[in-house]
């Protein structure tokens, strides 16, 4: 069995297994680190289709009573209605507080179950088993879950988190090249903000290498966790490198002309040109950020005619300008990162311009 990687959260430490055929040890995984038996796997019918079986048998197998409940993929499951419509089905389904939810999905599906988990019975444990190489890399750690609202995204939500992360590596062969490659530009964000060696072995990345690769991502993220875990420092906000301006991207392309990875890569370039100005980013470092995203085909430059000035509105959403005051995270060299606060507006809309 590989050797989990532990998280420490606050005063919970829960831990990550990453690599190959853990869906068949689901279950004795589980099994191991909860007494509960009745429980609901969450998923949606993508992931379902593909994997729900092998979960729910290794999960019988090992004693549990699992109750297989999916939602259609996309982020238009990811409701207060939805999270509702779970509940009621978990009720019939005989789950009471001793009782946990298996997360089986993306990011998705990690949020919505994840908060219906923090929810249930004003909380029960959640097992995260993410099938996304973004939500392996980043979003099923760290106990952050939330569903979406008319008005933005991610605006409700609750801190839960996970009991435990299964990633199985092998879930990503289904995943399409596009939802992969949006993966990496996760992965390159650790690698600037981070891990100038990880990135220097993105610059020839072998794909034998991706098991490894996912392992050290959970470890840097498990880092920023552990120092930050309710953001509160100021430590856990430098994940949010490139994503002030890809969040506006996002909102501006109205959630369907970019995923979240593609706006977060044309995120990382205007951070990077805020950053040979505020930090002291040499260029040539900014063009090897560059040139790794194109590498993993990622876009770093928007279409002529998008309309840069919705971006620009598009900022006023984001959290981080909360009370009027810019809180920009910045590279001065790959591997490095940090809260700038003399990040101006103008430096961010001469950002986007130049995209
Ligand atoms: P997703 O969960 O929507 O999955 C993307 C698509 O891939 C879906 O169509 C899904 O059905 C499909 N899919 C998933 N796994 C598959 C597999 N193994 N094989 C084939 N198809 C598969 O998207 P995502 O990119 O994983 O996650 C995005 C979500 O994550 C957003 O809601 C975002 O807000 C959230 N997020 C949360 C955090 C956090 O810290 N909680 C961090 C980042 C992102």
């Amino acid at each position: 069995m590989v050797k989990p990687i532990r998280v420490r959260a606050g005063d919970k430490t829960y831990e990550v297994f990453v690599g190959s055929q853990l869906l068949d040890q689901a279950g004795p995984l589980i099994g191991a680190k909860l007494q509960g038996r009745v429980c609901a796997v969450i998923s949606d019918d993508n992931v379902a289709r593909h994997f729900a079986d092998t979960v729910i048998k290794s999960l019988t197998a090992a004693g549990c009573r699992p109750t297989l409940i999916t939602v259609a993929p996309g982020e238009e499951s990811k409701t207060m209605q939805r999270a509702e419509a779970i509940c009621d089905r978990m009720i019939e389904a005989g789950l009471d507080r001793s009782s946990f939810v298996v997360a089986f999905g993306g990011g998705m599906i990690g949020d919505l179950a994840g908060f219906v988990a923090a929810i249930y019975h004003r909380g029960i444990p959640c097992v995260q088993v993410p099938t996304t190489l973004l939500a392996q890399v980043d979003s099923s750690i760290g106990g952050k879950t939330a569903v979406n609202t008319t008005a933005g995204k991610n605006l409700i939500g609750a801190w839960h988190e996970p009991a435990l992360v299964i990633s199985d590596v092998d879930t990503l062969a289904t995943l399409s090249p596009r939802e992969m490659r949006q993966g990496f530009a996760e992965i390159i964000k650790h690698a600037v903000i981070r891990d100038a060696e990880m990135f220097a072995k993105l610059q020839s990345f072998d794909p034998v290498e991706l098991p490894a690769l996912i392992r050290r991502n959970v470890e840097i993220k498990a880092a920023i966790v552990a120092a930050d875990d309710r953001e509160t420092t100021g430590e856990r906000a430098l994940l949010n490198f490139g994503h002030t301006v890809g969040h506006a991207i996002e909102r501006a392309g109205e959630y369907h002309e970019f995923l979240h990875g593609e706006a977060l890569s044309l995120g990382i370039v205007a951070a990077c040109a805020i950053s040979i100005r505020r930090a002291r980013l040499a260029p040539d470092q900014r063009d090897a950020i560059v040139d790794l995203l194109r590498r993993f085909e990622l876009p770093t430059t928007l279409p002529k005619n998008f309309p840069r000035e919705k971006v620009f509105e598009a900022l006023k959403f984001d959290k981080k300008f909360e009370g009027g005051k810019v809180r920009f995270v910045v590279t001065p060299r790959i591997g490095a990162a940090h809260l700038a606060t003399d990040v101006t507006l103008d430096d961010i809309r001469e950002a986007i311009e130049a995209l």
